[in-house]
């Protein structure tokens, strides 16, 4: 191991840094960050590096650099264009065995700054030893995705009540399970959701009764509308952690996949007036499942909350007591319009966007259709294959101009997308003749122009 990785202690400890350019101004951000006590030694430096120094009682001594410039400081970091003054610089701090960096030059550094992935309090710091600043960076970004935003919350939470649980469990294998639970388990999820009071209150529940089973909890998650990589990194990470996944029709398989191989699945897909399981049913499976101290993800495609009826869910989860989470999912009416390249609202277009139900629960597409009239509003209608000829006709019948142009998205964002184009005189002969399957989102308005020329783009942004 070429540099050992430790975490320094900077606060109001002296540092000083050679340069003032772009690269020492980089430098100056982290350091004030840690709370360093900075001075700035050049003869010139960047109007932001000098704001920096300003705003955190920095100083700036505005002259080159003099081996007396490191008496008293902690460490020395040199960030200048001049090669030999960085050598000059490590070479008198070598001397005094002060910590010394020279940006960009691994041979003289006895430390070197780590890429980290700052989650604060939880810092992940990775390096190459200097080697390939690059693929430091590709392997950060990696981990930025994998590692969810609030583990800094949940790390603030769990320091905050370590001594709590060390004076509950003595032994150290019992608190090392306990908090393994904790951390990867609805008070970690509660905590993570903002819900501090209720992640203590559950986890001071446990302490008290460590033998009690796990409570279950049932998260709510769209799915997006089918490409895979449209998940949330929330969705995508809750899948792995659940028990038991419950998905639909519209859910794609390799989404489905994600879940741990362990995990149990039930399929309850719904295709319209065709419900393998009866809503209801679905919504006391759910409840069911968690009072068994399960964690429960339930798919749904799109978004939960449109056209989802993810609102009767969590009504019974609720009337039982039972903590849930929804987790929004791009809508299909979001999804199939960007791979389609149809912009759902523009400037000379459309200023307003409603999404409509294309089939209403008594089967009918009752609609008041005199408040749809307005030609600088995209409609977009879920559900509206069956409905269509209903659709053109009462749109037209309220005032939409038959060369209103139509799309109809089939398969929006999976690879079998397809598109179809007309207009509401048109509409329903060119569906008749294409053919169409599910699912089928349609979108009316004079934003369907823009699809000639933007469509191409999307299909090869997409795929
Ligand atoms: N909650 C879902 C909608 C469920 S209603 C969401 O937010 O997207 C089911 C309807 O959604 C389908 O009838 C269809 O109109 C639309 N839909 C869902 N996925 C789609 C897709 N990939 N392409 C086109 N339409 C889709």
């Amino acid at each position: 191991m070429e540099f050992l990785p430790v975490c320094l202690r900077l606060t109001e400890s002296p540092v000083l840094l050679v340069g003032g350019g772009e690269v020492a101004t980089r430098k100056a951000r982290l350091l004030v960050r840690a709370g360093a006590a900075l001075t700035v030694v050049s003869p010139e430096i960047t109007a932001e590096l000098e704001a920096l120094l300003a705003a955190h009682n920095g100083c700036w001594k505005k002259a080159r650099y003099a081996p007396s410039d490191l008496d008293g400081q902690a460490l020395v970091v040199a960030a200048t264009p001049d090669a030999a003054v960085n050598r000059q610089v490590f070479t008198d701090a070598r001397r005094q065995s002060m910590p010394v960096n020279v940006v960009d030059s691994p041979q003289l550094c006895t430390f070197i700054f780590p890429a980290i992935v700052d989650r604060d309090p939880l810092l992940i710091a990775i390096s190459s030893s200097g080697r390939s600043p690059v693929l430091t960076r590709i392997l950060r970004r990696k981990i930025e995705a994998m590692v969810p935003a609030a583990y800094g919350r949940l790390a603030g939470f769990a320091g905050r009540l370590r001594q709590l649980v060390k004076d509950s469990i003595r032994q150290d294998s019992a608190r090392r399970l306990f908090w393994e639970q904790v951390l990867d388990g609805t008070v970690a999820e509660q905590v993570m959701a903002g819900q501090e009071a209720e992640g203590e209150r559950l986890l001071r529940q446990r302490l008290l009764d460590t033998r009690a089973l796990p409570v279950g909890e049932v998260y709510l998650v769209g799915a997006g509308p089918g490409d895979p990589d449209l998940l949330t990194f929330k969705a995508a990470r809750l899948l792995q952690s659940a028990d038991v996944v419950l998905y639909d029709r519209l859910v794609a398989p390799s989404i489905v996949d994600m879940a741990r191989r362990d995990a149990q699945r039930v399929y309850v897909g719904k295709r319209r007036a065709d419900h393998s399981v009866p809503q209801t049913e679905i919504n006391q499976l759910l409840v069911d499942l968690a009072l068994q101290g399960k964690r429960v993800v339930r798919l749904k495609g799109g978004d939960p909350f449109v056209f989802g009826r993810g609102g009767e869910e969590i009504e019974l989860l609720a009337e039982h007591g039972i903590a849930f989470q929804v987790i929004p999912g791009i809508t299909a009416a979001n999804g199939a319009a960007c791979y389609a390249g149809i912009p759902l609202t523009h400037r000379d277009y459309a200023q307003s966007v409603r999404f409509v139900a294309g089939y209403l629960k008594n089967g009918t597409v009752d609609h008041d259709w005199s408040t749809f009239r307005s030609t600088t509003e995209t409609l977009v209608f879920y559900m509206g294959l069956m409905g269509l000829p209903v659709i053109c006709e009462q749109l037209q019948a309220h005032g939409r101009a038959a060369d209103t142009p139509v799309a109809l998205v089939e398969r929006g964002t999976t690879l079998e997308q397809n598109i179809l184009v007309g207009t509401l005189a048109t509409m329903v002969d060119v569906v008749a003749r294409a053919q169409p399957a599910a699912p089928t989102l349609i979108i009316v308005g004079d934003v369907v122009r823009l699809h000639q020329s933007l469509a191409w783009f999307g299909a090869a942004a997409s795929r």
